[in-house]
């Protein structure tokens, strides 16, 4: 295989070993549908059982609070309908953040279509949601507060327990997206105050089109999937076996490795970003210093297009991003940089670079140099370099 240097990790990730073995005689051997009542569907039955125990001790939850779906999409979508549907008797309002990932977004704007009310917060220089402003936002009538647990084209982590404190408060429902925090950093959900929480099994070296919905017991919303009685009847549809059972290996290894891999993850980001501030010039790095995920990195480099960027590390081996992978080939700046006030020209020079528990320090240093002549190379073809270096 031709060389093939990973930075995407906030894109999706390599299925660790470990987990794809566990899932395989999940698509062979024991093929039953786990709804079965017989001793060969108890089989598929047990493994989701365990899968669940692994996710939920994951996040401190009750394994009763572990609802299996299609992915992050499907979760963040369950989770803002079916809760604005069920409490429509109570009010109408919805509070959310201008940095939110495109599922909870664009579920808002449907939302907004249909009688609801929302309000997108601002955040900070730094992509950071303030919980003040989330007390500001609360009036009579809100339903739902829907915050990330972290973003996933800048790593902020937002003050979760703050807002879940003011939820909890106010006596509103409390969602956060935590598609990108989930099985890379610590998630306590009693202690955060969280009511319901998105988790995607790609995004932690799991398999793909798998992921869940924590709801606290004490929620009530309605079905999403209509249909058989699977999930307690709330999310109908036979369950997606060896999936779940490639989720909930993929959760067990995540809690083992975590406070390593943090560990590990962190020190190859500092030197990454140090390096790149010192050997690009004109640079700078988006999102906070401190409040960041372990793995991200973004950066932006003034003169020159990302696109052109990303297109040059590609004839190199080497995989990155400019934010979303959701906004890959859209012309339109990052919704999340212009929030944090970067100018179009910052948004259109950014760079994303995740980063795994698998990357090492060759790779960060072949990626760095790669960058530091590829960003040369493109300015070298800039009017607006040339005019600014002649000024
Ligand atoms: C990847 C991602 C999603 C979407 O998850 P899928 O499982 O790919 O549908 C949602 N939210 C965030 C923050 C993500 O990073």
């Amino acid at each position: 295989m031709e060389k093939l240097i990973y930075f995407d990790n906030a894109a999706t990730t390599k299925i660790y070993p470990e987990v794809l073995k566990e899932m395989l005689p999940y698509f062979s051997k024991i093929y039953s549908n786990p709804s079965g009542i017989y001793e060969f569907s108890a089989k598929a039955r047990k493994a989701t059982d365990l899968s669940r125990e692994r996710i939920a001790k994951l996040i401190n939850a009750d394994t009763e609070e572990i609802y299996f779906t299609s992915g992050g999409t499907e979760s963040d979508n369950w989770a803002l309908k079916s809760a604005a549907q069920f409490l429509k008797g109570k009010g109408n309002h919805i509070i959310t953040s201008k940095i939110e990932h495109p599922a909870v977004i664009n579920t808002c704007r449907y939302l907004e279509k249909n009688g609801y009310e929302v309000t997108y917060l601002d955040v900070d220089s730094d992509g950071i949601v303030n919980p003040e402003h989330v007390m500001d936002s609360v009036k009579k009538g809100t339903i739902i507060i829907s915050i990330m647990f972290a973003n996933n084209e800048v790593g902020s982590i937002q003050p979760i327990k703050q807002i879940g404190r003011i939820a909890k408060e106010n006596n509103i429902l409390f969602h956060t997206d935590a598609v990108q925090a989930f099985g890379q950093i610590p998630i306590d959900v009693k202690d955060l105050n969280i009511d319901m929480l998105s988790a995607s099994a790609h995004k932690l070296h799991g398999p793909k089109g798998v992921g869940c919905l924590y709801i606290n017991k004490n929620i009530n919303i309605d079905s999403f999937m209509h249909g058989g009685s699977q999930e307690k009847k709330l999310r109908a549809g036979t369950l997606n076996v060896p999936g779940i059972v490639g989720f909930g290996k993929a959760a067990e290894m995540a809690a083992e490795k975590m406070q390593e891999k943090i560990g590990y993850e962190i020190k190859l980001r500092d030197y990454l970003i140090d390096a790149i501030i010192k050997n690009v010039p004109y640079t700078k790095l988006n999102g906070s210093d401190t409040n960041r995920l372990p793995n991200n990195t973004n950066f932006s480099f003034k003169f020159i297009e990302g696109e052109s960027l990303l297109i040059i590390l590609d004839t190199l081996g080497i995989c990155a991003s400019t934010g979303s992978a959701c906004s890959a080939g859209s012309k339109a700046p990052s919704h999340v940089l212009m929030a944090m006030g970067k100018t179009e020209d910052e948004a259109h020079g950014s760079l994303r670079l995740t980063l795994s528990g698998n990357t090492t320090i060759e790779e960060v240093d072949y990626v760095v140099k790669s960058i530091t002549e590829s960003v040369e190379s493109l300015r070298k073809m800039s009017t607006e370099y040339s005019e600014f270096k002649t000024m």
